[in-house]
């Protein structure tokens, strides 16, 4: 049985088919943050599975990540790091390039900014071919983080991302087909 809150959230993600280019049906959640109710719900339920998990870190990924992982952070007590697109992170950082369907992308994560075993949620919006969440787990892995889970507020599971992520748990709240 699903929570009745689902559907609300499901009913103000706008879907624009061809954007940013042909055959690309678009999740747009800009609509879901004009419904108070509806985005208080989506960040209400992480905070829910979430709490009493003694997780330290929530890494948000550019830039939709950046609005839904802190006040995820915020309700756990855990704090935010943003995992960035390359050259915007002043300090020193550490990378991970991975493969878009065209050509390639690039996440940063600043040294320092975690440390060995410290347990960690991976907030992005969406996952479609899972490449994007398997960078960012690389990232925390490599800081010696423990990775507890990834969680998005919409799954394309058609693309079947959820096998890339190594086993590891994905929480999402909406799946589109
Ligand atoms: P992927 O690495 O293939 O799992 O792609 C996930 C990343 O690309 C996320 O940061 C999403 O915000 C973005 N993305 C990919 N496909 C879509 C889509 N159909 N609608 C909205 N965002 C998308």
């Amino acid at each position: 049985d699903q929570d009745p809150r689902i559907h609300g959230i499901q009913t103000k993600i706008r879907v624009v088919p061809d954007f940013p280019r042909e055959g690309i049906m678009f999740q747009d959640i800009t609509t879901l943050l004009l419904d108070p109710k509806a985005f208080k719900d989506t960040i209400d339920l992480f905070v829910e599975r979430y709490k009493g998990k003694n997780i330290s870190v929530v890494a948000g990924i550019e830039a939709r990540g950046f609005i839904f992982g802190p006040p995820i952070a915020l309700a756990i007590g855990a704090k935010f790091v943003p995992l960035r697109k390359p050259k915007k992170l002043p300090g020193e950082v550490i990378k991970e390039e991975y493969v878009l369907e065209y050509g390639s992308d690039c996440l940063e994560m600043h040294v320092g900014a975690v440390s060995a075993g410290e347990r960690a949620l991976v907030v992005d919006d969406l996952i479609a071919t899972g490449g994007t969440l398997r960078a960012a787990m690389n990232l925390l892995e490599r800081a010696g983080a423990e990775v507890v889970e990834c969680a998005c507020v919409i799954e394309l599971p058609d693309l079947k991302g959820r096998e890339r992520l190594n086993g590891k748990p994905l929480y999402v709240l909406v799946e589109s087909h």
